[in-house]
């Protein structure tokens, strides 16, 4: 199978917390997490802070810490994700005693998944249903209908922006672009077993040979199915699959939102997109009574369909045979899962060891039940004090953006209007969602790994095709609490900020409010600001897509950018690259923005009292010190110069030198004329 992959649109925390949700063994690492204060000893007090802000707030620990042998970067990110990942797994386990429902649930799902033993002993036995429904394809009509029973709610192009599925169409239950107050179905191109049309096209050595390794991995799962003339049969299949690669639509256009409005009403399948039998697709996928759906690459579904009419029909049952037992893998014999893991964790990833059984359970579990595994997490991690907490500081810093929209000078009256419009149904969620998701219906049954993976999958599209037709939920989630990342939901008008990025050093309830502002304050603030940036400036108060700006502010927002490019293309972490201001410009406007808003937001909580001093350090210093640590993280040099060379983020030492923007960090540390940081006040950059 294959786990959604969830990469947060607007993610903020850079490059040291991607690696390692990307690369690390949870449970596995050493070093402690962070605690809860500031860390005191982390700090370098040799330089001086005018100098190098992030060097002074981090040089000890910097000096101290040695990037882990399996990793390409460490910093605060990938402790925070290895706690929280050892806590979900012992929450996982412990379920087992646990007497409601959905604990029973993650419990015999999670022994069920580890035990490999009794995997092994079916076989192929489970798949035995899909693989006789393929073995009774005769035409394009039993084709359609086939295809029509693989469709999954298991892709999302604007929130857990997700745009890959290995079935032809994936589906996307979210709001109408042009009426927000309805859901519209979605549908988007899929199909293809490498991660990208280019690994089939492109004619670079590397791709040439990792389609090479993929027609001999088609093979070898072919053969899963005992039949001869193997090496015949995933030629073909290559080639299939090849040709719906060439009807795929590049990545960068399917980013492009303005290109997906599509509407196409159930006729305009038949009409523009012919091949496919589409009355058969749409009734066995349980959407034969939907009048209009969007579509997202309107080249691919009709590229797609017409392969449907135009392919022989044992290329496409082969097809299907080797990606329903490719898609099942984790829960077929271990040969099977070894097969698999050879092409795509070795081949296409270089990832030499699969890790272990328990771990992957985890992440399993967590697919199959993520919010009944998020609902013990919190009961344990995030009690409703730290919920009250946070909600809290959101609120302050809505009002302190607000106030911000009065004074800035860039733009226009009558759009400051509409952003506060904007800002005022925005729905920042903190922690978990005000709903559980309810897994009363999906049958979990101890013993049966295939059937309760298989029944998650539809249980998930069930869930998403009742949505047509309700009013628009705009507290649902697209993140469990257990993620360590944060997500802005453009469509929605809303953010997820989940439980396990509310701990330390982000955030904790039980210290001074300065250091909660300085460290997620600033990523709130980075995440609103991004509702109201050029990107965000494509959907109105209502998830309308539509331009709120006029060309006015668009022209006065590029000036005011312009002194940033300048700022950041001066910083050179080698002597001969340096960051790209251009490139990383929307994230460091966010950044800026962030740190602004969350300095008036906690100046707004302190209601004019005196901030409480800590181990000497004043209100501002503790915040600017806890902005500085919550990007402390390191990376190898070519991690590094991989990042500054393709990485919209700036560097996460450069991200903490955004203080220099502030005129507070300026008194609250002494900065002088001449210091390395120091700008001057013209050159301080206020967008916000
Ligand atoms: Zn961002």
């Amino acid at each position: 199978m294959t786990l959604p992959v969830r990469r947060a649109l607007a993610f903020a925390l850079g490059a040291a917390l991607v690696g390692a949700a990307a690369g690390s063994l949870p449970g596995l690492t050493v070093a402690a997490a962070p605690g809860p204060g500031l860390d005191l000893e982390g700090i370098d007090k040799a330089v001086a802070p005018g100098n190098d802000f992030f060097a002074y707030a981090n040089g000890t620990w910097l000096k101290n810490t040695e990037i882990p042998a399996d990793k390409a970067g460490y910093g605060v990110g990938a402790q925070v994700f290895d706690l929280t990942s050892r806590r979900t797994i012992e929450i996982i386990k412990g379920a087992e005693g646990g007497t409601d429902p959905d604990s029973r649930k993650v419990a015999d799902y999670y022994v069920t998944y580890v035990d490999q033993a009794a995997i092994d002993k079916k076989a192929l036995r489970p798949l035995q249903p899909t693989l006789g429904r393929i073995d009774g394809i005769v035409d394009a009509t039993t084709l359609s209908r086939f295809l029509g029973w693989t469709l999954r709610a298991d892709v999302d192009a604007l929130n857990a922006t997700n745009f890959y599925t290995d079935h032809v169409f994936g589906l996307w239950v979210a709001q109408d672009f042009n009426d927000p107050t309805r859901y519209v179905p979605f549908l988007m191109q899929g199909g293809l077993d490498m991660p990208d049309r280019a690994y089939y096209l492109d004619e670079s050595e590397r791709m040439a040979k990792l389609r090479k390794d993929l027609k001999g991995h088609i093979g070898d799962v072919l053969a899963f199915t005992g039949t001869g003339n193997i090496e015949a049969r995933a030629e073909k299949v290559l080639e299939l699959e090849t040709k719906i690669a060439r009807a795929h639509t590049a990545r960068e256009d399917s980013e492009d939102v303005k290109k997906a409005n599509n509407r196409w009403t159930r006729k305009d399948f038949d009409a523009k997109a012919p091949g496919m039998v589409w009355q058969e697709y749409f009734t066995s996928a349980e959407l034969a009574a939907q009048p209009e759906f969007m579509v997202w690459q309107p080249g691919a579904v009709t590229g797609i369909s017409a392969l449907v009419a135009s392919e022989p029909v044992d290329a496409w049952k082969d097809y299907l045979r080797f990606h329903a037992i490719d898609h099942y893998a984790a829960v077929l014999p271990e040969v099977v899962q070894e097969e698999r893991f050879a092409f795509h964790g070795t081949a296409l990833s270089g990832t030499p060891k699969q890790r272990e059984r328990a771990l992957r359970a985890v992440d399993s579990t967590n697919f199959a039940l993520g919010d009944a595994v998020g609902r013990l997490y919190v009961a344990k991690y995030f009690p409703p004090a730290a919920k009250a907490r946070a909600n809290a500081m959101a609120q302050n810093l809505l009002k302190a953006f607000d106030r911000r929209i009065d004074t800035i000078a860039w733009m226009t009256k009558a759009t400051k209007k509409k952003a506060k419009a904007k800002l005022a149904v925005l729905k920042v969620g903190m922690g978990y969602p005000d709903r559980w998701k309810d897994y009363s219906g999906l049958e979990i049954l101890k013993g049966d790994a295939f059937g309760n993976l298989q029944r998650a999958e539809t249980y998930e599209y069930q869930r998403n095709l009742r949505k047509l037709g309700q009013p628009v939920d705009r507290g649902e989630w697209v993140m469990t609490p257990q993620t360590v990342n944060a997500v802005n939901l453009p469509v929605m008008n809303a953010m997820n900020f989940p439980a396990a990025i509310l701990q330390p050093p982000f955030f904790d309830a039980e210290r001074p409010i300065a250091m909660d502002y300085g460290a997620i304050g600033a990523v709130i603030g980075h995440e609103i600001s991004h509702s109201f940036d050029d990107q965000g400036a494509q959907f109105d108060s209502q998830g309308r897509l539509q331009n709120w700006w006029t060309e006015e502010d668009k022209a006065h927002f590029e000036a005011a950018a312009a002194k940033l490019v300048k700022q950041y293309d001066g910083y050179k972490p080698f002597p001969d690259l340096n960051v790209s201001g251009k490139l990383t410009l929307s994230e460091n406007i966010a950044d800026v923005a962030g740190l602004a808003v969350a300095y008036d937001a906690y100046r707004l909580a302190l209601g004019g009292k005196p901030a409480p001093m800590v181990e000497g350090l004043s209100g501002d210093q503790q915040f600017f010190l806890s902005f500085a640590q919550s990007w402390r993280g390191k990376l190898r040099e070519p991690a590094l110069r991989q990042q500054v060379l393709t990485d919209g983020h700036a560097p996460n030492e450069y991200r903490g030198d955004t203080v220099r923007n502030l005129d507070a960090w300026y008194s609250a540390f002494d900065v002088k004329p001449g210091q390395a940081l120091h700008l001057e006040p013209i050159d301080r950059v206020r967008v916000w």
